[in-house]
């Protein structure tokens, strides 16, 4: 195929954004009939899956704390339950297990679950919910939980398969994917409009671009100059000037090479992703020793794509500035963002915490390269919006693997049907102080 020089719209990056997007804008365009596939390209600098959607864990949750968050997650559960083959998505539910400090704020989730129909069940206290936990795992035995929040949807889906099952989608509605082409710079009009996306074989002129590339975000961002630091209005309704658009963390994931049916249930069933977050101390599985004794949280699942049991703790905030983090090589790659000894040290341990059927396993622990980065907005959640008039970003914060639906509403605002799912989302919240609700959890991301 010759190096295209125009495209209507060019979509940059091929994970579950930029995928899910050209898929669904695709759809608009043909029964519009205002276009077609034809009229999307994809670029990728290196191939399908290439960033942080090929690596994640998979896990699908609505389990939020905000609001707007949970609406769109609910949405997002729902694409995928529309081709659970395509998208290799497993529906066995996600659960969401708390000490004390977080009993407040997951008893909310669970009134507003009730109130969006998104089905779950909630267990209270510490003997209720340990009779509800052994009901399911016998050797259950965490300590320090007095609430247990079951989502009986969502789950997790195997990475690299269902970012494939997107392509497929947009392939089928003739949508153009071109790997191994570095989008290096743009050029804009006099109105500020993209009228050229610069790569490193040629220049190609477009209508809209699209942008879904994950962890390079602040790259492209960059590229169209737009702002390293942002003013930001404050809960306390004061302007917090100069605080940084873009931080990277780092997320801490692995898997123990164990047989992955180790982990059913009572009665033989493949269980639902476990999260546990506690505040009881964390011993070592291997010598006793006290790993800690602040608030602590692990979420696990098997999973034969990964080959045992898999899964993470907290990731920790990357403190090089912004500016130098080197994102590539990226993922199990990088030299500098891979998990080490006290990670899995750290992650066994806390499994044994939680089920005995996991204590002595350490030496199973699989000592290949794992974890990898993602590029945070100032507040931690997406930014879904339209820049320099023509240039739609989804910042999705390192949220956005569960969040296949994200392209379908992104499709939608640009073919002129802007859902209330998105405005949440938009960049003008910072100045508004129209920020969303932060929760007692020790993710950054609940
Ligand atoms: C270890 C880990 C585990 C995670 N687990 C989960 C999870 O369980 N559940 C969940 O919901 N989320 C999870 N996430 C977050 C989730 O993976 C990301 O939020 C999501 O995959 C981002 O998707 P994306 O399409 O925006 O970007 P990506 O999947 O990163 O795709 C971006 C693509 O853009 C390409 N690209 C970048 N720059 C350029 C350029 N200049 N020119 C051309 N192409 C370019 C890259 O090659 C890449 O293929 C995890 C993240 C990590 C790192």
């Amino acid at each position: 195929m010759a190096f295209p020089k125009h495209a209507k719209y060019v979509v940059i990056g091929a994970g579950i954004h930029g995928l899910s997007s050209a898929w669904h804008l695709a759809e608009n365009l043909r029964k519009s009939g205002k276009g077609s596939g034809r009229d999307i390209l994809v670029l990728d600098k290196t191939g399908i899956a290439a960033g942080a959607s090929g690596i994640a864990c998979g896990v699908i949750r609505n389990n939020y704390f905000q609001p707007a968050m949970r609406r769109l997650m609910q949405h997002s559960v729902s694409v995928w339950e529309g081709d659970p083959q395509a998208f290799s998505y497993h529906s066995v539910g996600y659960m969401q297990i708390s000490p004390e400090v977080m009993h407040k704020d997951v008893a909310s989730i669970y009134e507003q679950q009730k109130a969006i129909g998104y089905e779950s069940v909630f267990i209270e206290g510490e003997a209720d919910s340990l009779k509800y936990m052994k009901g399911l795992f016998d050797d259950w035995h965490a300590k320090g939980i007095t609430s247990v929040l079951h989502e009986k949807k969502g789950g997790y889906a195997n990475n690299r398969a269902s970012i494939y099952g997107l392509a497929k989608k947009a392939e089928n509605e003739d949508v153009r994917i071109m790997t191994g082409v570095q989008v290096t710079g743009f050029e804009r009009d006099n109105s500020g409009a993209v009228k050229t996306v610069v790569t490193d074989q040629g220049g190609i002129d477009c209508d809209y671009v699209i942008v879904g590339v994950g962890p390079w975000v602040k790259h492209i961002w960059d590229m169209l100059e737009l702002p390293k630091s942002i003013d930001i209005k404050g809960r306390d309704g004061k302007t917090h000037k100069d605080v940084p658009m873009w931080v990277y963390w780092s997320l801490q994931e692995g898997t123990l090479g164990v047989d992955p049916k180790l982990q059913r249930t009572n009665d033989g069933k493949m269980p639902p992703v476990i999260h546990v977050d506690t505040d009881a101390p964390l011993v070592s599985d291997v010598d006793g020793s006290v790993i800690t004794e602040k608030l602590w949280g692990i979420y696990y699942k098997p999973d034969f794509n990964f080959g045992g049991v898999q899964g993470g703790a907290m990731p920790y905030k990357i403190q090089t500035p912004v500016d130098e983090v080197a994102v590539d090589p990226y993922g199990p790659d990088s030299p500098d963002f891979i998990v080490g000894d006290e990670f899995a040290h750290m992650w066994v341990s806390a499994l044994a915490f939680c089920q005995k059927r996991f204590h002595g396993q350490m030496p199973k622990y699989k000592k290949e390269p794992s974890g990898g980065i993602g590029c945070f907005t100032a507040d931690s959640f997406p930014v879904f919006d339209r820049f320099c008039q023509n240039a739609y970003f989804i910042a999705d914060s390192n949220h956005g693997y569960k969040m296949i639906g994200v392209g379908k509403l992104v499709a939608d605002d640009i073919t002129g049907n802007e859902s209330d799912l998105l405005r949440p989302f938009r960049f003008s919240r910072f100045a508004e102080g129209k920020l969303h609700p932060v929760s007692n959890s020790p993710f950054p991301w609940s």
